[in-house]
């Protein structure tokens, strides 16, 4: 059992509008990858849910920015999946469009989770949108999703890597985290961590 568990997890409303989304208080925790990355299943896992977040084999999966409280007091974010072949260019620049407005003005974010599958080298659409987190001084860490699909030492080998790309950009390194939804691998970091951060915020 999690020494922070997450004993309460409730869908709480979706937009297509950020200036719809219900004013509150309480800290959100945004996910965000490319689609496929493994977002809803990260969701999932975290929450003990199994079908909370849609996943993408979900048919008629529409792209909204979807609120989940957690323990009554504190919310997931789940944002669109960007940079999906599939969706025209006017799909694509509407996404962009609706991300960006949350991220530049949703009063609660607290951080960002940038969600990159461990298997793939540094992307270049990952890394442009890291770095426009940077100029909107947005906090994030990253989360390298699926570390089951690989053996722990290129695992490791994988993110010492995106880490040695991302110091071309940044001074200093996010925090990351290393997670399979699978087999439920990260999931105590990741909470504590929203925990601490949570705790900050109240003090
Ligand atoms: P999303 O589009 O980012 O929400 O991605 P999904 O959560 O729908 O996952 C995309 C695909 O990757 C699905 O087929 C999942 O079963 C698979 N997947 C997601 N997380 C993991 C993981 O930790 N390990 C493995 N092996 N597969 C995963």
């Amino acid at each position: 059992m999690s020494q922070f568990p997450i004993t309460s997890a409730t869908f709480a409303g979706s937009s297509s509008n950020v200036a719809k989304i219900a004013l509150h208080n309480l800290p959100e925790y945004a996910f965000i990858g490319r689609s496929n990355v493994g977002k809803s299943s990260l969701i999932n896992m975290l929450t003990g849910q199994r079908r909370l977040a849609l996943t993408s084999a979900t048919p008629g999966k529409t792209q909204l920015i979807n609120h989940f409280l957690i323990n009554k007091a504190w919310y997931i974010v789940d944002l669109p999946g960007y940079g999906f072949a599939k969706t025209s260019k006017s799909q694509r620049e509407a996404l962009g469009k609706l991300i960006n407005d949350y991220l530049v003005h949703s009063l609660q974010l607290t951080l960002l989770f940038v969600l990159i599958d461990i298997r793939l080298d540094p992307q270049a659409i990952d890394i442009a949108f890291i770095e426009q987190l940077g100029c909107w001084e947005i906090p994030f860490a990253i989360v390298f999703t699926k570390a089951d699909k690989m053996g722990l030492v290129a695992g490791q080998q994988q993110v010492e890597a995106y880490q040695k790309r991302l110091l071309e950009q940044w001074e200093e390194l996010p925090p990351h985290f290393i997670v399979s939804s699978k087999k439920g691998t990260g999931r105590e970091e990741l909470i504590s961590y929203i925990d601490s951060i949570n705790k900050q915020i109240k003090k």
